[in-house]
């Protein structure tokens, strides 16, 4: 059983890695923006849109709410990726209640560094399909330009990769994330790695600590 928390700013690579990392330890990959994004055209989505555009955190009570529910599901019972759960001290004492309740707890917490200058030419390239893959124009793009390489859908821009939202997200990730380092390294769960590699490098050496 392995329950594992991928932290760092947004760009960082967590969702790139998160899914890379569960397929080859085979638990599902958690990630609070797809199922938020997956919601649109609902009430709950709606809601969350707002936020999410002007790249500020969707408020904790839905958020809690949320992984308390995605948490209970019987597939988690193996283990989870947690990518982009918890993003504030909240968030995480919240896990860690919902997990003792479920007889779980957190195993290990990786913390991808990346400078902010290239956490903006990340995002401002990034390019997403809706079957959830993830391409960057200049340094993982699909083979066929604006086509998805797994399901030959239509690539798009993020409504929330604009210059202006990028902006306000890596300021709200200093003021309500960062912190979550000191938290858990507090409990001894942290581990930093260098995230400005390439994708393969990265994915290499996230797999060595989890073994
Ligand atoms: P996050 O989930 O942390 O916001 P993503 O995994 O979506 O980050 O990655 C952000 C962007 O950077 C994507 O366009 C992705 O393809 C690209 N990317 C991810 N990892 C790397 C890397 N190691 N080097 C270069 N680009 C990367
Ligand atoms: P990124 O990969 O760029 O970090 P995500 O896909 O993880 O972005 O999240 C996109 C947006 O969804 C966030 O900017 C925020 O508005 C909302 N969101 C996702 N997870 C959370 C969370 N745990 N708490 C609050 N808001 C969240
Ligand atoms: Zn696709």
């Amino acid at each position: 059983m392995t329950n594992i928390i991928l932290l760092g700013p947004p760009g960082s690579g967590k969702g790139t890695q998160a899914k890379l990392l569960a397929e080859r330890i085979r638990v599902p990959h958690i990630s609070t923006g797809d199922i938020l994004r997956a919601a649109k055209e609902t009430e709950l989505g709606d809601r969350a849109s707002e936020y999410m555009n002007r790249g500020e955190l969707v408020p904790d009570s839905i958020l809690i709410a949320m992984i308390e529910d995605r948490l209970a599901k019987p597939d988690c019972a193996s283990g989870c990726i947690l990518d982009g759960y918890p993003r504030t001290i909240p968030q995480a004492d919240a896990l860690n209640r919902i997990l003792s309740g479920l007889d779980l707890r957190i195993d290990l917490v990786i913390n991808i560094d990346v400078p902010d200058d290239r956490l903006i030419t990340r995002l401002s390239a990034r390019r997403v399909c809706e079957c959830g893959a993830t391409y960057q124009l200049t340094f993982n793009p699909p083979q066929a330009k604006g086509v998805c390489d797994l399901c030959g859908g239509a690539l798009y821009q993020r409504d929330d990769d604009t210059e202006e939202s990028v902006q306000n997200r890596l300021l709200v990730y200093k003021r309500e994330t960062q912190p979550l380092i000191d938290y858990y390294e507090n409990l001894g769960l942290l581990t930093t790695i260098d995230g400005s590699g390439s994708i393969k490098e990265i994915s290499g050496e996230i797999y060595e600590h989890v073994q």
